[in-house]
């Protein structure tokens, strides 16, 4: 059902689309334009004032072809920026049946990959005449920049019951079902100046303050669940002065969420405990940028995307990723949402590669998706 050369031409004509994070706008009008003529109704949404990228998201709703039918509403997730250097892709395919850059930039498969199988899969849907429910088609901007389309999204937009993003690293067959919630943590210690030479005791050092309340603190690997990271310590000043402020940057992670806000507790704890025995203040900010998810392998979403996997005679195996996504955001708007594979290699390099293959197999995996979600 699907046409191969088809995907390629879509896959290679939208990498050619520059869209480096923040630069949106020229992708969002092919985007746009590529849906419509599909049928689909195109929304973008109003984050773009919010998100301060180059443009909104993209919501393109595929009606149900039958509306008096009892099947839910689903989604699926691609994000339309990519990091640098992403401008002027040159892809070549290779004799080897992988796709490449020409090695002076990423090649885009994250996520034009997860894109390109959407275009194929809904031609599909509709030359085959399958029946489905209502599908959304959500297009983020900013992901690469800390899920910033998605986060700036109105909750109400989303109309689905659950979703799949198409924006997993692995094997086609691989779902993430958890990911890591992340909390950035800024911390300021105010100190005391006084002359180093002349009367130091009159100061308070807000460098040994500060490095007294990291010594307090669990970083690295919590558990096998949590992380934390203090990922700058600044105090500068002259050397004949009792230093009065440091500024320390830090970040906690966690698929657990209570884990997340213990560790982000305890590392409050530990800067005010230091602050408070040498007299002084510290002012502690985290800011719980993304929810962390997990869905257990026994839950419908799970359960149905491997059914799906199975009539392409495809395994599921399902993981738990380190890095945050879209998935954690729509997770948090309430909407079960996992992460699948979409076979690109090496992102983020000049080396990012994918197979034809796997491009026909993603596009393949839409279609049983929603095959699948209209049996339930
Ligand atoms: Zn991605």
């Amino acid at each position: 059902m699907i046409q191969q050369n088809r995907l390629v031409e879509e896959f290679i004509a939208l990498v050619q689309v520059d869209s480096e994070t923040r630069f949106e706008q020229d992708i969002c009008v092919v985007l746009k334009e590529k849906f419509s003529r599909l049928g689909l109704h195109v929304v973008e949404d109003d984050s773009m004032a919010k998100s301060g990228h180059g443009s909104g998201n993209l919501i393109c709703t595929l009606e149900a072809t039958d509306s008096n039918a009892a099947i839910p509403t689903i989604f699926f997730t691609s994000h339309m920026d990519t990091v640098a250097p992403g401008k002027g892709i040159k892809p070549q395919i290779g004799e080897d049946g992988y796709i490449r850059s020409n090695g002076t930039t990423i090649l885009g498969s994250d996520d034009k990959a997860g894109i390109a199988a959407m275009l194929e899969g809904i031609q599909v849907l509709k030359e085959n005449n399958i029946p489905h429910g209502r599908i959304q088609f959500v297009i983020t901007a900013g992901e690469e920049s800390g899920l910033k389309g998605a986060r700036a999204m109105d909750r109400s937009v989303m109309e689905a019951e659950f979703g799949f993003a198409l924006d997993s690293n692995g094997s086609i067959g691989d779902i993430a079902t958890a990911a890591p919630g992340r909390a950035e943590i800024e911390i300021i210690f105010h100190g005391k100046s006084a002359h180093a030479g002349v009367n130091p005791e009159d100061g308070i050092s807000a460098i040994q303050v500060a490095s007294k309340a990291v010594s307090r603190m669990s970083l690295g690997r919590i558990d096998s669940e949590t992380t934390a990271n203090i990922g700058s310590f600044s105090g500068v000043g002259p050397l004949n002065v009792v230093c009065d402020k440091v500024k320390m940057e830090a970040e906690a992670r966690s698929i657990v969420q209570h884990k997340l806000e213990a560790q982000i507790a305890a590392m409050k704890q530990a800067c005010e405990s230091a602050a408070a025995d040498a007299g002084t203040t510290c002012e502690f900010h985290a800011d719980i940028v993304y929810a962390s998810y997990m869905h257990d392998d026994s839950a419908p979403i799970v359960q149905l995307t491997s059914r799906a996997l199975a009539t392409l005679g495809l395994t599921a195996r399902t993981f738990h990723s380190g890095g945050g996504s879209d998935a954690n955001i729509f997770n948090g708007m309430g909407i079960p949402t996992v992460n699948l594979a979409v076979g690109y290699h090496e992102i983020h390099t000049t080396k990012e590669h994918i197979a034809i293959s796997d491009l026909v197999k993603t596009a393949e995996l839409l279609v049983a998706l929603v095959k699948e979600a209209a049996n339930v």
